[in-house]
C-alpha cells in the first residue's frame, strides 16, 4: 500500500484538476489518496467520478485555524479534517467565511503589491477563478511568474508573498479548538498538519499539541516535506506519548511546489486506525467509496 493523506487540487490551489490528480497518483503507485483541498469540498465529486476502482479515495479538506502558540501568542495553522459528512452545514458555512475572507486578502494583497510598482491586479485574478474559490497566495505566486517578476511559484514565497514580506495580509481563520470540534460532530477525524514546518513562519509549542490532544484531536503529520528529522523525530514522540494517530504525506501541489506525489507516506495501520474512527464516529455507515467497512 501506498498512501498519501494530503494532496491539493486546482480546486485550490494545486495545478492538476481532481481527475489529473487521480490519474498522477495512480501512475505513481498511490493506492490511498486523500484530496484535501484547503477550506472547500468542492472537489469531492469530480474525484470520486474519476476514481479508478485500485484506488481509494479518502475525502478530506485542509482547514485554515489559528491556535494559541504556547508562548502567549498565537500562530496560522493547518488542521486535516477527514471522512466528515459532506453534508454539515456547519462546516460548510465556515468553509464558505474562509473562502470569502481569502478572496478578500487577495484583493488587498494585490492592492499593496500595485502601490509597489508590481503588475498584479487581484481583482483581475479573482475573475479568473470560480466564484467561491478558495484564492490563495500561490494564485497571486502564479500571476507573479506569468509577468516574469519570479521564476517559480516558490521563489516567490521567498519574498514576494512570505509572511514576514512586505504585501502579507493576514486572512479570517477558524480557532484551531473549534475546528477540531467541527470536524469530530460531523463524524470526521482532525489531524494537525505540518506542525513544526518551521520555514514557513512561527509554529506551536509541544505543548499546544499535547492540549489539543486531550480537547479531541487525532492525529499529527509527522512524515511532511517542511519537517526536519528532529521535528519529525519530536512529533512522534509527543503522538507515542499522547495517543495520536502518526500520518505521513507528500501535500502535493502539481506544478506549484517542487513535492511529488507520495514523497512522504502514511502506515497502513496508521491509516486503518484513522478510518476505523470515522466509521466509529458515522456509527457503522460506510465512510470509503468502494470499501467495505472494517475492511483491511
Ligand atoms: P495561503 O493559504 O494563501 O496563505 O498560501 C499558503 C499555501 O502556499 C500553502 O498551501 C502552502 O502549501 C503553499 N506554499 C507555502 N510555501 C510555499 C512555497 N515555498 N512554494 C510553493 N507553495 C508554497
Ligand atoms: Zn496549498
Ligand atoms: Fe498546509
Ligand atoms: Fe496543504
Amino acid at each position: 500500500m501506498t498512501i498519501d493523506l494530503h494532496t491539493h487540487s486546482s480546486v485550490s490551489d494545486g495545478t492538476e484538476t481532481p481527475a489529473e490528480l487521480l490519474a498522477t497518483a495512480v501512475h505513481a503507485g498511490v493506492t490511498v489518496l486523500a484530496l484535501t483541498d484547503h477550506d472547500t469540498t468542492a472537489g469531492w465529486a469530480e474525484a470520486a467520478e474519476a476514481r479508478p476502482s485500485a484506488l481509494t479515495l479518502v475525502r478530506g479538506a485542509e482547514f485554515s485555524t489559528v491556535s494559541p502558540d504556547g508562548r502567549g501568542g498565537e500562530v496560522t495553522a493547518h488542521l486535516l479534517g477527514y471522512l466528515f459528512d459532506p453534508a454539515d452545514s456547519a462546516i460548510a458555512a465556515e468553509q464558505e467565511r474562509v473562502r470569502g475572507s481569502r478572496r478578500e486578502r487577495v484583493r488587498a494583497m494585490g492592492e499593496r503589491m500595485a502601490a509597489g510598482g508590481l503588475p498584479i491586479d487581484g481583482e483581475a485574478l479573482l475573475a479568473r477563478l470560480p466564484a467561491d474559490s478558495p484564492a490563495g497566495r500561490p494564485h497571486i505566486g502564479q500571476a507573479l511568474l506569468d509577468a516574469g517578476v519570479v521564476g517559480s511559484v516558490s521563489e516567490a514565497f521567498e519574498h514576494v508573498l512570505a509572511k514576514d514580506g512586505p504585501y502579507y495580509v493576514e486572512k479570517y481563520n477558524t480557532p484551531i479548538a473549534t475546528a477540531v470540534a467541527m470536524i469530530r460532530a460531523a463524524g470526521g477525524v482532525a489531524v494537525f498538519a505540518h506542525a513544526f514546518a518551521r520555514r514557513r513562519g512561527p509554529c506551536v509549542d509541544a505543548s499546544v499539541i499535547r492540549d489539543l490532544a486531550a480537547a479531541g484531536l487525532d492525529g499529527v503529520e509527522v512524515d511532511h516535506p517542511d519537517h526536519g528529522p528532529e521535528d519529525r523525530a519530536a512529533l512522534r514522540d509527543l503522538a507515542a506519548e499522547t495517543g495520536l494517530l502518526v500520518t505521513g504525506s507528500s501535500d502535493y501541489h502539481g506544478t506549484n511546489k517542487t513535492t511529488a506525489i507520495a514523497a512522504e507516506t502514511t502506515a497502513p495501520a496508521e491509516f486503518e486506525a484513522l478510518v476505523g474512527r470515522a466509521e466509529e464516529r458515522a456509527s457503522g455507515v460506510e465512510v470509503l467509496a468502494g470499501r467495505d467497512p472494517g475492511a483491511a
